[in-house]
């Protein structure tokens, strides 16, 4: 496996591949939740490529860029350990050669991006949009994965790829979660032990908005009532039922309804999101 930290030898390297290449975009601090996604790839394809980033432009100003875990020595282990072939953990100054106001950038409509994260990450998605397209050109990736965790990341970056006409195909991987359905997140490093304990409440208001639709009850609002009384010590940003196909809002539960939340701990205040397929 190389690690590789500019794009010069990124681009000799890939030239040198043979057959399919899948590329796993990541900011690194990985866990199992990333490792499906390279798992996925290295079944799928000759070769890997994980890139390992904490991309500053899709950071607000007062997010958590600085302390965002990094901690690359570890990630090639495990890297190594599922059969990667390249890491491309470059430098900041190796993507951007300006500031994110002087770039070029992917910027999704505003239809796409008003709403769930994209409301209260203005900026945000033009940041992922811009770092995956480069991504894309500098890998010259046959197949991307990406987790249904980050949902309304996955379709934005399926559209981008439908409306520019990149020719790569995206696949998409369930969510992985901790035994006791905690969804895994690099940002769960900062939890406090309180603060886990609050957290699990997440996924568990998830779970039973599943298990209520299951036994008959599709009016949004009871829905939304029991999951706040289930979150309650929780910092609610939203609780948002959207057709999985369009992401446009429902008012009523159907078969293509994905419910995403997006919540802060109170000690640590991480932000934390989840999301549930109500059918699958
Ligand atoms: P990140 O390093 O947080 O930018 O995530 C890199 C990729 O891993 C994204 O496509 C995420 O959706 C995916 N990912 C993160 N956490 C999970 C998880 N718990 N299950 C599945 N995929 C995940």
């Amino acid at each position: 496996m190389k690690i590789i930290d500019n794009i010069k030898e990124l681009k000799e390297e890939i030239n040198k591949l043979k057959g399919s290449i899948g590329l796993v975009p990541t900011m690194g601090a990985l866990h199992d939740g990333h490792l499906s996604l390279i798992k996925k790839s290295v079944m799928q394809n000759e070769n890997t490529i994980v890139s390992i980033f904490v991309n500053p432009i899709q950071f607000g100003v007062n997010e958590d860029l600085d302390k965002y875990p990094r901690q690359l020595k570890q990630d090639a282990s495990l890297c190594e350990k599922e059969g990667v072939n390249i890491i491309f953990a470059p430098k900041v100054s190796e993507m951007y050669s300006c500031e994110k106001n002087n770039l070029t950038l992917i910027c999704p409509p505003y239809e796409v991006v008003d709403k769930l994260c994209g409301k209260s990450r203005p900026g945000h998605f033009d940041g992922v949009c811009s770092v995956v397209a480069k991504l894309f050109n500098l890998t010259k990736a046959t197949r991307a994965y990406f987790g249904q965790k980050d949902a309304q990341q996955l379709f934005i970056v399926k559209k981008m790829v439908k409306d520019l006409n990149f020719d790569i195909e995206i696949v998409p991987c369930p969510i992985v979660r901790e035994e006791d359905n905690l969804a895994l997140s690099s940002r769960n490093q900062y939890l406090t032990e309180n603060d886990r304990k609050l957290a699990l409440n997440i996924s568990k208001a998830l779970f039973n908005i599943k298990k209520l639709f299951k036994e008959g009850i599709s009016d949004i609002k009871v829905l939304i009532d029991a999951s706040l009384k289930i979150m309650d010590g929780l910092d609610v940003e939203y609780i948002e039922f959207v057709d999985k196909n369009t992401f446009d809002f429902q008012t009523k539960v159907d078969r293509n309804t994905l419910v995403l939340i997006a919540a802060r701990v109170p000690e640590s205040k991480t932000r934390l999101i989840d999301n549930i397929d109500i059918w699958e």
